[in-house]
């Protein structure tokens, strides 16, 4: 069963409460039943800004409905706080502040949902950079632009999943009919 939208609007504000410490901006939260290849996207330009979640993927993955939301959530914290949107390091930083550790990221053409391939993003903090693997490593990285010579624990490279299925905010400025695709 998926949670009503006042559900929603419920986890909405505990979220706000535990991860942005009631400073989340108002958004207002909807499922889109045309999302079938992405699982949730914010409208910035929409006041209050607008959260639209697919009901066919949660579903399907009840279990990720939370971290969409939180993930978008971001999204919001970013454009009201900054005017930043997108997935650079103002919201990786908030992203792992929050415990997660996915980037949703939107690779080109999107895929199915059931097809989702995931790839992995080596991401030192200290410095930015950045690589990406098919395969999670097996064993802990450090960064080769931090410490060229040999591993170096002062140095860790984050791994972040990126799932391809997620559409990303970027509607702003999108004239309203381009918006029908989902
Ligand atoms: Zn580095
Ligand atoms: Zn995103």
């Amino acid at each position: 069963m998926l949670p009503t939208e006042t559900d929603l609007q419920l986890l909405f504000a505990r979220l706000n409460c535990r991860f942005f410490n009631g400073e989340a901006p108002d958004c207002r939260i909807r499922y889109n039943e045309r999302f079938s290849n992405s699982a949730g996207r914010i409208t910035y330009g929409a006041h209050p800004m607008l959260i639209e979640l697919s009901p066919k993927h949660f579903r399907k993955y009840p279990d990720a409905l939370e971290e969409t939301l939180l993930h978008e959530m971001i999204h919001a914290w970013c454009y009201a706080n900054f005017r930043d949107t997108g997935h650079g390091a103002r919201f990786r930083r908030k992203l792992r502040e929050c415990g997660l550790t996915s980037i949703h990221h939107e690779l080109g053409n999107v895929r199915p949902l059931n097809e989702s391939s995931k790839r992995y993003i080596l991401r030192c903090e200290q410095c930015g950079f950045e690589v990406l693997r098919r395969k999670r490593p097996g064993r802990p990285s450090s960064c080769a632009r931090c410490n060229k010579r040999r591993f170096d624990a002062r140095y860790p490279l984050t791994i972040y999943e990126i799932v391809e299925t997620k559409a990303v905010g970027t509607t702003i400025d999108v004239p309203r009919a381009a918006l029908s695709g989902a």
